[in-house]
């Protein structure tokens, strides 16, 4: 079909191509590879077909926006067809008489797939221009509170733009030429969609029909070779990064896991992450991964309720931060710049809860609350940065082993003079820790659930006793606060206490204390199965060791703990107890289980004041327009935001309780 002098043209845009493309590529794996945790390419290649099925089912598009994740996933489909079809047309270009070629079945099946897809895919990224730029969707916008890059924001918009005209154009351009070949030949019934517009052709002479399958060819294939070295650039690069991110992401127990810092090692002159890289190889990916989709801010109990924190613009941010720099990131050269300096303002910092919803919701499995996570490690760890609260709590901990500064020798005031609670070093034999938690020995509420517990654990026969005054903090709020020196140190404590009393089984009311000691412990060789205490009820119902009475409720939601369920995948344990209960109907919240609304306690943030919109507010609302007696909980944070947020919407509103205080009310 090609003419001689256009074969050789083509020829050497495809050399011009080549080279601007492994140059560019070249220098952003550079820059990945001047990150400072190297990829695990051994455990990559583990991971090689999760990320090829990610690419080739879409699947992580379809936890939010269903119908437009299978337009999305409609476009990928067909451009990931439109590889192929590059090929066959780069062939049909050089020699014309594979046009005829035919393979029964194969080559009309193809035909009639291509044609369908590039109607599919036209009208898709037709559908997601109006989207952005006529409807404007308020879901792709970030706040004007939220600090962005000077180039982000028209930059998003252009690349937009860019990417949605090329496909537009490079599919719209094959799919013209089609026509105009089947024009000029004859209608083909495999390729309905291109017949139909080649009609409008008939009138046209043969040459031109022929001149304008040339330009059409062009058309279609030079955009491909034009958009090729545009790609490290552009959002359109998470079509492959996605899949190497997921590939790359290191194994983990739990999404708010972070690798532990070697605190005795002098060598080291960095602790946590304080410049682009500082970063590991894999937070880069993310930069590249990212489609500016904003399903994370959308997700984001901090953006949703007005804070200067949105997940999206940080991967955003990361990335035209990268693109300015590009040339000199790839020779290596840093600018001295900390993050905190461009990535986001020092109050987003602190306003992220680490719920885990922005890594849920992310579709190329980015983790923005782990970059947040090891920015608060260099602010408090290399410059002892951090909102005065948190220094507070942090220094409770510390000083007393509390958060709440209350001593170690305080922590059996809870022990009502009813309750004989068996402690560890009176008989260390027993099955299981009864871990209390700092909130269960001292907050007035979270006791109650402290006596709940022992009042179950009596009644069900179990062999238990508690630590009393030799249990301390886990360290949690420590490590999410960004304090990994007082964190490891809590953690040791815990664990020689553990090892003295040769304990096995833990059980806790507490998901943060869950988390912390069944994910993070074992860091430190401190192995033990934890048992959430709603499981460990559930379990006890189960057997027939409690029996339910039935009671004056009628109607429970169940609001979802983020350490207990995105964390750690817990969703039924507390359902099942509550479905359990003779006579109370279980009321689903709008946002539920992976999708559910923070309370806004978690990442430390239970000690820190809150401006604006109150995230407990905006979850009670949700909670209490369900019209139940009560809202139960299975976390002591949990409870305390519910319960204020509730009362501060409505005084008669539901009540908060947690769910071991409505099973010992019915036992
Ligand atoms: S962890 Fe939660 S609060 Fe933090 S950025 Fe992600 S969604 Fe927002
Ligand atoms: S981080 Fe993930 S969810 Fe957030 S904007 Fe980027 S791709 Fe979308």
């Amino acid at each position: 079909m090609l003419s001689v002098p256009e074969m050789i043209i083509f020829i050497i845009a495809v050399i011009v191509s080549a080279y601007l493309s492994i140059r560019n590529f070249r220098k952003m794996f550079t820059i990945i590879g001047h990150g400072a945790q190297p990829i695990d390419w051994k455990n990559s290649c583990k991971n090689l077909l999760k990320g090829i099925w990610v690419f080739i089912s879409q699947t992580t598009l379809f936890n939010r926006r269903p119908i437009l994740s299978y337009i999305h996933a409609g476009i990928a489909w067909g451009f990931v067809l439109y590889m192929l079809v590059n090929v066959f047309d780069v062939f049909y270009g050089y020699i014309p008489a594979l046009s005829h070629f035919e393979i029964p079945y194969l080559t009309n099946f193809y035909r009639i797939f291509v044609d369908i897809f590039s109607v599919v895919v036209m009208l898709g990224v037709m559908w997601f221009l109006i989207r952005r730029f006529i409807l404007r969707d308020e879901a792709l916008t970030i706040r004007d509170n939220v600090q962005m890059h000077p180039n982000a924001q028209s930059g998003m918009k252009k690349d937009s733009l860019i990417v949605g005209f090329f496909i537009m154009f490079h599919i719209g351009g094959r799919f013209l030429g089609e026509s105009f070949h089947l024009a000029a030949n004859e209608a083909d019934k495999f390729q309905p969609f291109a017949s139909a517009l080649g009609q409008l052709w008939g009138g046209c002479s043969a040459d031109s029909l022929v001149i304008s399958e040339h330009i059409a060819w062009w058309f279609a294939l030079g955009l491909i070779l034009a958009f090729i070295p545009y790609f490290p650039f552009s959002k359109h690069a998470h079509l492959f990064m996605g899949p190497l991110n997921t590939m790359t992401k290191p194994e983990k127990i739990s999404p708010a896991t972070i690798e532990t810092i070697d605190m005795e090692d002098e060598s080291v002159e960095q602790w946590g992450v304080g410049m682009l890289n500082h970063l590991p190889q894999t937070q880069i990916i993310d930069a590249f991964a990212c489609i500016a989709c904003s399903r994370c801010q959308e997700a984001c109990p901090a953006y949703q309720t007005g804070k200067e924190l949105s997940p999206s613009a940080i991967e955003i941010n990361k990335r035209y931060y990268i693109s300015e720099h590009f040339s000199d990131l790839a020779a290596g050269k840093f600018p001295e710049e900390k993050l905190t300096d461009w990535l986001f303002s020092t109050d987003a910092m602190w306003a992220c809860t680490t719920c885990g919803a922005c890594i849920e919701a992310c579709p190329v499995g980015n983790e923005p609350m782990v970059d947040i996570l090891r920015i608060r490690q260099d602010a408090v760890l290399m410059d002892g940065a951090m909102p005065s609260e948190a220094a507070q709590a942090l220094k409770g901990i510390e000083n007393s082993g509390s958060p709440w500064s209350v001593p170690n020798d305080a922590r059996e005031d809870w022990i009502s003079e009813d309750l004989n609670v068996p402690k560890m070093r009176d008989s260390s034999e027993v099955e299981y820790l009864y871990w209390v938690g700092c909130a269960g020995a001292i907050d007035d509420n979270a006791q109650k659930v402290s006596r709940a517990m022992i009042q179950i654990l009596e009644k069900a026969g179990v062999s238990y006793a508690i630590l009393g005054n030799e249990e301390t903090c886990t360290g949690d709020s420590a490590r999410r606060i960004g304090n990994e020196y007082l964190f490891q140190m809590m953690a040791m404590q815990n664990i020689e206490t553990f090892e003295k009393y040769g304990v096995k089984k833990i059980i806790t009311q507490c998901p943060h204390c869950f988390n912390t000691i069944q994910n993070e412990y074992p860091m430190f060789d401190g192995n033990y199965e934890v048992i959430h205490h709603t499981e460990f009820i559930e379990q006890l119902i189960r057997e027939g060791k409690l029996t339910i009475e039935n009671g004056t409720i009628e109607a429970i939601t169940y609001h979802d703990s983020c350490y207990l369920g995105r964390h750690n995948g817990i969703y039924d344990a507390p359902r099942n107890v509550l479905t359990s209960l003779p006579g109370v109907g279980v009321r689903e919240m709008p946002r539920t289980k992976d999708n559910g609304f923070c309370c806004g306690a978690g990442g430390g943030r239970m000690w820190m004041e809150e401006g604006g919109e109150k995230i407990n507010v905006n979850r009670a609302k949700e909670a209490d327009s369900l019209g139940c007696d009560v809202v139960a909980t299975a976390c002591p944070f949990c409870f305390t935001m519910m319960d204020d947020g509730i009362k501060e919407i409505n005084e008669d509103g539901a009540k908060t309780k947690d769910i071991a205080v409505i099973v010992a009310e019915r036992i």
